[in-house]
C-alpha cells in the first residue's frame, strides 16, 4: 500500500511576534502621551545561560515596542531573606509596572515562600498563585503564562477555530503543560492532558486536532503520533546530541502527516517576549486605571 502523504506547511513565529509588536508600538505611543511610561522589571538570581538568552530577546523585544526595561541581577547564592527583601523593594517600586522572575529559583530560595510577593497585577508570568487561579477560572483579567500565551497566539494568527476540537497537551508542568490546557478549554476545545506516565502516548496523540509538546524530551514525537491533517505546536526548546537547537517534536516527520507545525527554533519560542510585552503594557494600563 502506498504510504499517505500529505506535506504540512510550516508556521512561524515572526509574523506572530511582529503583529503583536506593531499593536504594543501604537499603545505604548498613546501611554506616554499621557505620561505613562511603560517599565519591565527582570529579576535574574545568577547567570544561566538560556535566562541570558531569554533576556537579551526580551530587552530587544522592549526596545522595539518603547519600553523601558530594568535588570535587577542577584548573586547565585544570595540568601532566602535577601532575595525576599530585593524583590519586595521591586514590587514596590510604582515606576516598574510587571516583573518577570527567571524560575527556577537555586536550591536556598523556596519559590512558596516568595511567590506572593509579586503583586498580581505587576506578575507577568504567573508566578502568584492569584494569576494561576485566574487561569484555571478562565478569568481574563489574569495573567497566563507567557509561553502557553504564545501557543495561544500562534493558533490565532494562523486562523485555527478551537471549538468542539480534540487537543492533546502532552507535558502537565505549571509552566507550560497545564496552563495551556486551560487555555484551550477556554476557546472551547475538548483537552487532554497527557504526561510521563500517560498509557498509549502515541495513540491518544493520534485522536489530536491539535497536539502540543511541551515534553522537554528532542524529538520525541514524530509521524507515528500525527493524526493526518493535525495542527502541531511545539514548545520544545532541546539541544540535540549533535549540539542542535531542537523541538519536542521531530519536524521532518510530523510535518509528512500534519497539515501545520511550529518549527523550532523560529516557532512558538520567537512569539514569547511579544507576549511578555503585551503583558507589560495590560498591566501599566491596569496599574493606570485604563
Ligand atoms: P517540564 O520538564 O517541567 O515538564 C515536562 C512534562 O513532560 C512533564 O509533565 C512530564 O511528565 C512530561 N514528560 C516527560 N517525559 C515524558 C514522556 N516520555 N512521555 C510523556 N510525557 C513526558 O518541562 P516544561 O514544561 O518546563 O517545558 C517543556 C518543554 O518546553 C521543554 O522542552 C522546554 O525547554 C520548553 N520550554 C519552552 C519555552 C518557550 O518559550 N518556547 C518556555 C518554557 C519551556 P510528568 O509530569 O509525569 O513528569
Amino acid at each position: 500500500m502506498a504510504r499517505e502523504k500529505t506535506m504540512g506547511i510550516l508556521i512561524k513565529g515572526k509574523p506572530v511576534a511582529d503583529s503583536i509588536t506593531e499593536e504594543l508600538i501604537e499603545e505604548v505611543i498613546k501611554l506616554k502621551g499621557k505620561n505613562i511610561l511603560p517599565k519591565l522589571g527582570v529579576v535574574r538570581v545568577g547567570k544561566n545561560e538560556s535566562d541570558l538568552a531569554y533576556e537579551r530577546g526580551a530587552l530587544k523585544r522592549m526596545a522595539k515596542c518603547g519600553i523601558e526595561a530594568q535588570v535587577f541581577e542577584f548573586e547565585e547564592n544570595i540568601s532566602q531573606k535577601d532575595f525576599i527583601t530585593k524583590l519586595t523593594q521591586i514590587n514596590g517600586d510604582k515606576s516598574v509596572h510587571g516583573i518577570l522572575v527567571f524560575r527556577p529559583l537555586p536550591k536556598q530560595i523556596d519559590e512558596n515562600a516568595v511567590k506572593h510577593i509579586i503583586s498580581p497585577e505587576k506578575d507577568l508570568d504567573s508566578f502568584s498563585p492569584v494569576n494561576v487561579a485566574k487561569v484555571t477560572e478562565g478569568d481574563e483579567t489574569g495573567f497566563p503564562p507567557c509561553t502557553p500565551t504564545a501557543v495561544m497566539e500562534m493558533l490565532k494568527y494562523y486562523g485555527v477555530d478551537l471549538k468542539g476540537k480534540r487537543a492533546v497537551v502532552v507535558g502537565r508542568s505549571m509552566v507550560v503543560g497545564k496552563p495551556a490546557a486551560m487555555l484551550l478549554l477556554k476557546e472551547n476545545a475538548t483537552v487532554t492532558i497527557c504526561h510521563s506516565r500517560t498509557n498509549d502516548l502515541p495513540g491518544i496523540c493520534r485522536e489530536a486536532d491539535i497536539l502540543v509538546a511541551a515534553v522537554g524530551r528532542a524529538e520525541m514525537v514524530d509521524a507515528s503520533y500525527i493524526k493526518t491533517g493535525a495542527i502541531v505546536i511545539d514548545v520544545g526548546i532541546n539541544v540535540n546530541k549533535e549540539g542542535k537547537l531542537v523541538g519536542d517534536a521531530n519536524t521532518a516527520s510530523c510535518i509528512e502527516k500534519a497539515s501545520m507545525i511550529t518549527p523550532v527554533p523560529a516557532g512558538v519560542g520567537s512569539v514569547t517576549t511579544s507576549v511578555l510585552a503585551k503583558h507589560l503594557v495590560k498591566a501599566c494600563k491596569l496599574q493606570s486605571g485604563i
